[in-house]
């Protein structure tokens, strides 16, 4: 089957280095591997992203040479697919409705009833009855999560090796009707028949989740590749804070897009090839 790469950003704000850098690796992998490569606009909530934000993305990336091969689609436009298969998802009994507020599953999560991960949902509306479901409803519209077994899934990444955790029940849809991201992602990579993933290590965790939901709606499980951050001198990771840089203030330090191709290139090991992808490390700069 034919290698296909993509990177797939959210339109919040603009690019800062470490996000081009996880392009940029993504894209030279895809081509090291004789792929094709996509750019895919993750702009699930509206409240935070739009369309200027992510033309002033995809702008940015062609500046540093990263391009779609195929025409970029925008998630924000695809909301019945990912409804359909969580209707899908409802009919084979595999979600339910979650009434929870952040609070509520925050202090639930916090009591001692199991090994959950951090911040994993302790599945409190998982067993209502029908009369504490409309009980519930008058408080707040529902959430809709996955019904899970809650086991320990293992996956395997290019550069951190295996890596598991146990699955908990995520939000499908969110209780104002957006559809979630890790079911728009993994809905998008396999109807984009993506099977190469290259993005930043924070999204590790989310692994694990990912591959489960892939494998109850039938996907084949693609490549992990999952890049360590950019640091700021300061050590953190870049942020405004500390100068995230972006290529327009590159551009006004006189640095530009060319020059950041060449330096985010020396971070990766001066050319690229399979082997240089091995030594992609973290990256003060
Ligand atoms: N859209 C997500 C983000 O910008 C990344 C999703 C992914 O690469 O899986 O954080």
């Amino acid at each position: 089957m034919p290698q296909r790469g993509r990177f797939a950003p959210s339109p919040t704000g603009d690019l800062h280095l470490g996000n081009i850098r996880t392009a940029l690796i993504g894209y030279l992998w895809a081509r090291e591997s004789d792929g094709e490569f996509l750019i895919r606009m993750e702009d699930l909530d509206q409240m935070t992203s739009s369309r200027a934000l992510g033309e002033r993305q995809l702008a940015d990336l062609a500046a540093i040479g990263v391009e779609s091969d195929i025409p970029v689609i925008w998630q924000s436009d695809r909301f019945d697919i990912y409804k359909s298969i969580i209707n899908e998802l409802t009919e084979r009994g595999l979600t339910y409705e979650c009434f929870c507020s952040r609070r509520e599953i925050r202090e639930a999560a916090a009591a001692p009833h199991g090994p959950l991960p951090d911040g994993a949902y302790p599945g409190t509306c998982a067993d209502l009855t029908p009369a504490e479901r409309s009980e519930r409803a008058r408080e707040r519209p529902a959430a809709i999560r996955l019904r899970t077994n809650r086991s320990v899934v293992a996956i395997h990444d290019t550069l951190h090796g295996e890596f598991s955790a146990q699955v908990d029940d995520v939000v499908l849809l969110r209780n104002d009707g957006t559809p979630a991201y890790n079911l728009a992602v993994v809905v998008d990579d396999a109807l984009q028949g993506v099977t190469q993933i290259c993005r930043g290590d924070d999204l590790l965790s989310s692994t694990p989740r990912q591959v489960y939901l892939q494998r109850l709606l039938g996907y084949p499980t693609p490549e992990y590749l999952h890049v360590p951050l950019v640091l700021g001198n300061d050590g953190e990771r870049l942020s405004k804070r500390n100068g995230a840089l972006s290529l327009r203030d590159l551009d006004e330090q006189g640095r530009p897009a060319e020059s950041v191709r060449e330096l985010l290139l020396a971070s990766i090991g001066g050319s690229f090839s399979a082997d240089a992808l091995l030594r992609v490390g973290t990256w003060t700069i």
